[in-house]
């Protein structure tokens, strides 16, 4: 997504070897035309999947996926929750995750009333990097006996192990940019 890439060069900044911040459009301040060009992609990646719920993870997802929903006929959006609360249903789905930015594994869990059986769940996160969060979704969504009609991401770490695990896993994986390096700082696409 030519727009997607532009973005990236104009305001992204590499932090270390691996890390791309997005912060002014992304996971701090949200750029909201920007992010509904993003939901209009997904529209058009996923055009012929039937999409019952949109599922993603707090907290950068949740923004992500609500715009999106809008390209789908406003379907639900369900987040899966890290941060432990009292207000949380004592009957979820639960599965760890490993964080890769954080270092760490931790919980993440959805209510299960909110994932049911059948159901044609669209999986979107704003970025993949080693897949833990999107297979950790996928879990969740294999739990409940759902359907993964696919996952989306808005930008893929291509020099990461995360495309080949969600590969082997047979889902339909569309990324908006795929970063082929940002090694010294210089950022390239695949
Ligand atoms: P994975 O689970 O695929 O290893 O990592 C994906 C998750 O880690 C995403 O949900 C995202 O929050 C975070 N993440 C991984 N790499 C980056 C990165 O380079 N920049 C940012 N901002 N987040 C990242």
């Amino acid at each position: 997504m030519k727009l997607l890439q532009e973005k990236i060069l104009n305001d992204g900044r590499v932090s270390g070897n691996d890390i791309l911040k997005v912060d002014n459009f992304l996971n701090h301040q949200l750029d909201i035309a920007f992010l509904n060009e993003i939901g209009k992609e997904f529209k058009n990646r996923f055009e012929n999947e039937k999409i019952d719920k949109i599922l993603t993870i707090e907290a950068s997802g949740i923004a992500i996926a609500s715009i999106a929903s809008q390209h789908f006929g406003n379907v639900p959006v369900v987040f899966a929750k890290k941060v432990e609360s009292k207000n949380l249903d004592k009957e979820v789905y639960e599965t760890k995750v490993y964080s890769f930015t954080k270092g760490k594994e931790y919980s993440v869990k959805v209510s299960k009333r909110y994932l049911h059986e059948g159901e044609n769940i669209l999986i979107l996160d704003d970025f993949l990097a080693n897949g833990r969060a999107a297979l950790g979704l996928k879990d969740l969504v294999d739990q409940a006996n759902a359907n993964v009609a696919g996952i989306g991401i808005v930008i893929e770490k291509g020099f990461q192990e995360g495309r080949s695990l969600l590969e082997k896993e047979g889902v339909k994986l569309e990324s908006l940019a795929i970063l082929e390096s940002i090694e010294n700082g210089v950022i390239t696409f695949k």
